[in-house]
């Protein structure tokens, strides 16, 4: 069965490419019937934090991407890792270094020189044990092969294929014993039995190494897919104002989960020209083989469509109370506070089948809605200012008796006296709905005009157009 894994090191917030890589792993485990697992990398304990672990498992949870079983701690596992380190000793695969700091300073300064990455020249590989010199704790490398070739059949990338002796001897435990990153991963996806690692192609090199680590193991190498990483709209490397935010950013800008895995998906993957996905539909036609090979390209207005349209079809309900869960955020600059009070919730559902046409995402919609909580007298934009000049008034002190003369308030009424007035005046019903309009919401766009007034009621839509006239 499939096994796949997401492996975040928890040294900043889940960002959007981790996001993707942890739906691409989701996606092909579900896709074939298998787990995906959770590992938290957190062997840097200078850089690792709870609240990034923390972010990591909120982010996941809100975006749908359970994992199956316990969340495994890289770093509760160091001395299984040194448990390998010494196993690999002992069969002859791994050494005892003893290498001073100033032996591989004069490595990597002959390196610089001859301009090419730094390589350990094995020097310990074959010295006796017993030259070591006092007073030295060793590190321990892996005897890698030094001819030949290594050799990655990439589910992505396709046979990628490294010389041997271009890779030297890599360190598999520090000389204070803690584990490499290189060594612990090995051992981690060996023991959780994952069969398929797919992660950013920043790591296509340590797959070699890796592969190296298993096969002095005699370990089964699992299938690498190796996936191109996110770059900016200009093919730059992603920066925070293309996109390089933590997905509780996208989570704070409004954005709904379903959108933002549509997006996800869409971005390195594709299938024919198909730009809508539901969950299901994905897990259904995922694949690594059509992942691309060149990076994706970050565009927000791509994902804010996307997000529109999953608006758009989501309940009202559900959206109501995805911006509660962001109203501690955007309440209180709005003078809302951080819940809905029942009355404002009640009117904000009733409009909701107009706000959703329209917005993009949930800060839009909740902006969209400040009608329905904005205090008297209202502040009007520029637009909505234009629209109430003398002309405007004018037709709106013209109107205000015959809705003030409605008892039965309702979208109904209120249109069917709107219309009359229209009819005996030959006003078009334009040049009345638009300073009723401006008046009863501040601007020069809203959901349907008589909706507005049907959720505002009877006595506050009429107190706003008196204001308008006093
Ligand atoms: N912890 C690594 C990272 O966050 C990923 C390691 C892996 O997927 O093998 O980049």
């Amino acid at each position: 069965t499939v096994v796949t894994r997401f492996a975040p090191s928890p040294t900043g917030f889940l960002h959007i490419g981790g996001a993707r890589t942890a739906l691409f792993n989701w996606l092909y485990a579900r896709r074939h019937g298998g787990k995906m697992l959770l590992r938290i990398e957190d062997t840097d304990r200078e850089r690792s934090t709870e609240a990034a672990i923390k972010a990591i498992l909120d982010g996941l949870s809100w975006l749908g991407l359970t994992w199956d079983g316990d969340v495994v701690y890289q770093y509760a596992r160091a001395a299984r890792h040194r448990e390998v380190a010494e196993q690999l000793l002992r069969a002859g695969k791994a050494y005892y270094c003893y290498a001073s700091q100033q032996e591989l300073e004069e490595m990597r300064e002959q390196a610089r020189r001859e301009g090419r990455p730094m390589r350990y020249d094995g020097r310990w590989r074959d010295r006796d044990p017993s030259e070591a010199p006092a007073g030295v704790k060793p590190v321990i490398r892996l005897k890698a092969p030094t001819d030949g070739e290594t050799v990655i059949e990439d589910e992505v990338q396709g046979r990628v294929t490294w010389q041997n002796k271009d890779l030297d001897d890599l360190v598999l435990l520090r000389s204070d014993g803690t584990p490499t990153y290189m060594l612990a991963v090995v051992v981690d996806d060996h023991d959780m039995a994952v069969t398929h690692v797919i992660r950013g192609d920043d790591h296509l090199t340590n797959a070699a190494r890796q592969k190296q680590i298993y096969d002095a193991l005699g370990w089964d190498v699992p299938r690498f897919a190796h996936i191109p990483l996110i770059h900016g709209p200009d093919g730059a490397k992603l920066s925070k104002r293309h996109g390089a935010l933590g997905v509780d950013a996208y989570r704070s800008m409004g954005y709904i989960p379903a959108a933002l895995r549509n997006y996800l998906v869409r971005l390195g993957w594709s299938h024919g020209d198909q730009e809508i996905f539901s969950t299901e539909e994905m897990i259904a036609a995922f694949d690594l083989a059509s992942v691309g090979r060149s990076p994706a390209r970050f565009d927000f207005a791509k994902l804010e469509n996307l997000n529109g349209h999953y608006m758009r079809l989501a309940d009202d309900e559900d959206l109501i109370r995805a911006i509660e869960a962001i109203l501690p955020e955007l309440g209180p600059s709005r003078g809302l506070g951080t819940t809905f009070d029942p009355s404002l919730r009640r009117k904000l559902l009733a409009a909701m089948p107009g706000l959703k046409e329209r917005a993009k995402t949930l800060v839009e919609l909740l902006d969209s809605a400040s009608y329905l909580y904005a205090r008297r007298p209202l502040a009007l934009d520029e637009k909505a200012k234009g629209l109430l000049g003398d002309d405007g008034r004018g037709r709106l002190a013209i109107v205000l008796p015959r809705l003030e003369a409605i008892a039965d308030w309702s979208a109904e009424t209120t249109e069917a006296a709107v219309r009359g007035v229209a009819e005996e005046t030959g006003l078009k019903l334009g040049q009345l709905a638009q300073p009723l309009r401006a008046a009863l919401t501040g601007r020069a766009t809203s959901p349907g005009l008589f909706d507005v007034m049907a959720v505002l009621g009877r006595d506050e839509s009429l107190s706003r157009l008196r204001d308008q006239l006093a």
